[in-house]
């Protein structure tokens, strides 16, 4: 009399060699419960920083690729989303790990529920300037043209992004930060969802809108500190879970 495996969802894990805990954290998971699901889905900003697959040559990155590749290993599947931080993720990181790449948005039926999955970033359109370099850097042209540049020069400019991204959100209002209700309503509406799992905002939390007189539940991730966060759904519901090492 088995019980159905659940399914994971986790993201904005911002691994990093500074992040010791979280990388830790990390490779408990990917030993632990990831392996008794049914399949696991990683919703981007997984890495604190990516500037193409051949990142995957530097040890802490090898490392995670080694522990997600145990997971597809052990019959779990695998789905990678790219985050605002790890948007350069591509085919090569999916491989190597033995994950599928996921596109923007997903819809699957999970237990009957029409979820759809996302990073979250696309979410908060109040802020209009990010959004802008969102669609630049979303181009494949540009991508493209990125890539080709040597890893070096690539590391430099994501350090520069990194630190003028930090500048600029100190000087905006928390609220532009957040997810647009319209926007967050509106996605409903166009994919016919009822629920909806997303992280980005680094403000867990689970919220209930009433689209069109019917009520929809959105799940907002929580992001790794020391402890490792993933949201366990099954049958029986979605629970919040922590895992530490
Ligand atoms: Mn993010």
């Amino acid at each position: 009399m088995g019980h159905a495996k659940p399914t994971l969802f986790l993201s904005d894990l911002h691994l990093s060699p500074d992040r010791p805990a979280a990388l830790r954290a990390f490779r408990a998971f990917a030993a632990g419960p990831a392996r008794e699901a049914a399949a696991v889905y990683m919703l981007g900003d997984i890495f604190d920083w990516w500037v193409g697959d051949d990142q995957m040559r530097i040890p802490f990155v090898a490392d995670v690729v080694e522990s997600m590749r145990g997971i597809a290993d052990a019959g779990v599947a695998l789905y990678v989303g790219q985050g605002n931080r790890d948007f350069l993720i591509g085919e090569g990181l999916a491989k190597a790990a033995g994950a599928t790449l996921l596109p923007d948005f997903v819809l699957l039926d999970l237990h009957g529920v029409r979820t759809l999955l996302c990073h979250g970033d696309q979410l908060c359109t109040d802020d209009v300037e990010y959004q802008a370099y969102r669609t630049r850097m979303r181009d494949p042209e540009v991508q493209a043209r990125l890539l080709r540049l040597p890893y070096f020069v690539r590391r430099i400019i994501a350090a520069w992004l990194r630190r003028k991204s930090r500048n600029t959100k100190a000087l905006k209002p928390e609220s532009i930060m957040d997810v647009s209700i319209a926007t967050v309503e509106q996605t409903f509406r166009d994919r016919d969802a009822a629920r909806m799992i997303h992280g980005h905002t680094h403000r867990p939390a689970v919220h209930v809108h009433d689209v069109d007189g019917k009520k929809r539940e959105r799940i907002v991730l929580a992001d790794w500190e020391s402890d490792g966060s993933y949201l366990e759904v099954s049958a029986a519901g979605a629970v919040a879970r922590t895992i530490s090492a």
